[in-house]
Parts: C-alpha cells; sequence; structure tokens
C-alpha cells in the first residue's frame, strides 16, 4: 500500500483544497491528519460511520474519602495540578508522581476521553479524520491512530493508496504523518517565508528518508520569489511537479463546500497534471524500492 503525505510549512497554502481535489482522481482512502484544526471534512461532507473515542494522557484523580490532607502530593507535584487537596486537570500532566507519594493509596490516575477518531464515507470513498479536544495534548498519538484507521479501512476495502492531509509546520503531530509514507509533496507559495518553512519540513522528511517533492501554489504573484523556490529547489535535487497560478476559485469552490477540481475546469486541469506526476513517483518509488 502506498501513502503519500500532503504537507506545508505554514497553513493556508491551499494544502487542504489539494488534497479534496486529489480525492476527485484518486482510489484511495483519505485521512485528515491535522487533528487541532481539521477542516478538510467541510469539502468532502462525510457520513459518519463510526467515532471513536480518543483516550490520551491519563489524569490523577484524589478520593476525597480517603485523603487525609497531608499536602504531601500538593508539595511532589511539579506541575502545579494540585491545590488544596484537588487536582487541577488543565494542569496535570498524568505523571503519577502524587499517587506514588500519597501514604493512604487515595489518588488514582485514569484515562480520559481527549479527542475521537470519525471514519466515514465521502463521494469520494472512504475518508478518515480524527478532532482532539482544544487545548489537548498528544496530538501525535491522535494522528497515529487516525493512519491505523486509514490503514485498516484500507486493506478492508482493498485500497491500494492512502492520501495524508498533514498539519502545516512540524512538530509532533507533522512527524506522526510523514514518517512512514512513500511520498511527501509539500505545497508551498512564493513569500518571504517559504523557503523558511519548507525547508523545516524537509528536515522532517530527510530525518524519515521519505522522498520530497513541491507544488508552487499562486506561483504569478511573486515571479522572482518563484524563481528562488526553483532555484532552492533545483540546488537541492527536490523535483517541482507543478505550479498553480493564483486563482479566487479556490475560495469559491470552498465556500460552497466543493473542491477547486468540481469547481473549475482550467484548475482541474493543472491538478490533474499534478496528480498524475504523484503516481508516476509512487510508481518508480515502489520499482525504486526492488
Ligand atoms: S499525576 Fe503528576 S502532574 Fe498530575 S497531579 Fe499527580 S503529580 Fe501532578
Ligand atoms: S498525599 Fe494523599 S492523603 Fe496526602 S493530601 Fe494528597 S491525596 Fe490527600
Amino acid at each position: 500500500m502506498k501513502q503519500v503525505a500532503i504537507a506545508s510549512g505554514k497553513g493556508g497554502t491551499g494544502k487542504t483544497s489539494l488534497v479534496a481535489s486529489f480525492a476527485n482522481f484518486a482510489d484511495a482512502i483519505i485521512a485528515d491528519c491535522d487533528v487541532d484544526a481539521p477542516n478538510l471534512h467541510l469539502i468532502l461532507k462525510p457520513e459518519i460511520l463510526e467515532k471513536i473515542p480518543f483516550e490520551g494522557m491519563e489524569l490523577a484523580k484524589i478520593e476525597e474519602d480517603k485523603c487525609i490532607k497531608c499536602g504531601k502530593c500538593e508539595k511532589a507535584c511539579r506541575f502545579g495540578a494540585i491545590e488544596d487537596f484537588k487536582v487541577i486537570e488543565e494542569k496535570c500532566e498524568g505523571c503519577g508522581v502524587c499517587q506514588l507519594v500519597c501514604p493512604v493509596d487515595a489518588i488514582h490516575l485514569h484515562k480520559r476521553v481527549t479527542g475521537y477518531v470519525f471514519v466515514s464515507r465521502t463521494r469520494f470513498g472512504g475518508f478518515v479524520y480524527g478532532l482532539l479536544s482544544p487545548g489537548e495534548e498528544a496530538s501525535g498519538k491522535l494522528v497515529s491512530q487516525v493512519r491505523k484507521k486509514a490503514e485498516e479501512m484500507a486493506n478492508k476495502e482493498g485500497k491500494e493508496m492512502i492520501i495524508i492531509d498533514s498539519p502545516a509546520g512540524i512538530g509532533c503531530p507533522v512527524i506522526a504523518s510523514i514518517g512512514n509514507t512513500n511520498l511527501v509533496v509539500i505545497v508551498t507559495e512564493p513569500t518571504m517565508a517559504a523557503i523558511h518553512d519548507m525547508e523545516r519540513v524537509l528536515s522532517t522528511a530527510e530525518h524519515f528518508r521519505v522522498k520530497t517533492v513541491v507544488v508552487i501554489n499562486k506561483h504569478d504573484i511573486n515571479e522572482e520569489m518563484s524563481k528562488k523556490i526553483e532555484e532552492f529547489c533545483r540546488r537541492r535535487s527536490i523535483d517541482i511537479i507543478g505550479k498553480i497560478p493564483f486563482s479566487k476559485k479556490f475560495v469559491e469552490a470552498m465556500i460552497e463546500g466543493k473542491s477547486v477540481v468540481e469547481y473549475d475546469n482550467e484548475i482541474a486541469r493543472i491538478v490533474k497534471n499534478i496528480w498524475e506526476n504523484i503516481e508516476k513517483m509512487l510508481e518508480y518509488e515502489g520499482k525504486d524500492n526492488l
């Protein structure tokens, strides 16, 4: 099974619009791994088949009846998560130290639901996405759950490909999204910060030895900067597999809850070409591994 992650150094590059568009052309399961702020479902409009609770970090709880108010737990907690013999849930890191120091076994750790994985179906096929509760940590772990469910769905339905909408930026959720994939497609745009942002994603992908290619969106808003990106990619031997001109159709399509390729023929032609390039790269990658 092939897995391709669509990533970007920062938000707003058109990454999610492209993933929704690729969904039109690919016989694949789509996985939205941007669990802190998923928005692909707004375009794909899924019918939910399964809602699976995600249990994140553990949380300490003090049993009032047992507590003898010795204060040892409060002193031992280096996160300042215990006050007046009560656990402040938002501060608790689930380290378990309080449980160890409590002389009367009044503290227990319990799992808590900090998000959900949704398994669903859209007009393009299977779609899995995650949603982390606001302010919660462990989004990398939730991303792994989303990918696991997407793999299960792909196996069940005999699909040979998973397209991953990776969160923007770097960090745990991005690492969890692009690790162990066959190809990373970085969507960038010609702005001052673009090369810097792109470099950060590139080093993450390189760390995992995943082949990386680039798509320049809105390439015509700053031709000089686009050339700099092309030059940068040439120096690093990174293929640019497509350039998309600036178009208001992206936003218009989103407002209508459609992918841009369902909305505009000219953009559809360009994006289809990019998707075909991705398919070729994946095919080549497979042969390369033989
Ligand atoms: S589990 Fe750790 S962080 Fe949470 S209250 Fe106990 S000592 Fe503090
Ligand atoms: S260590 Fe145990 S007994 Fe002491 S205050 Fe904390 S919960 Fe209560």
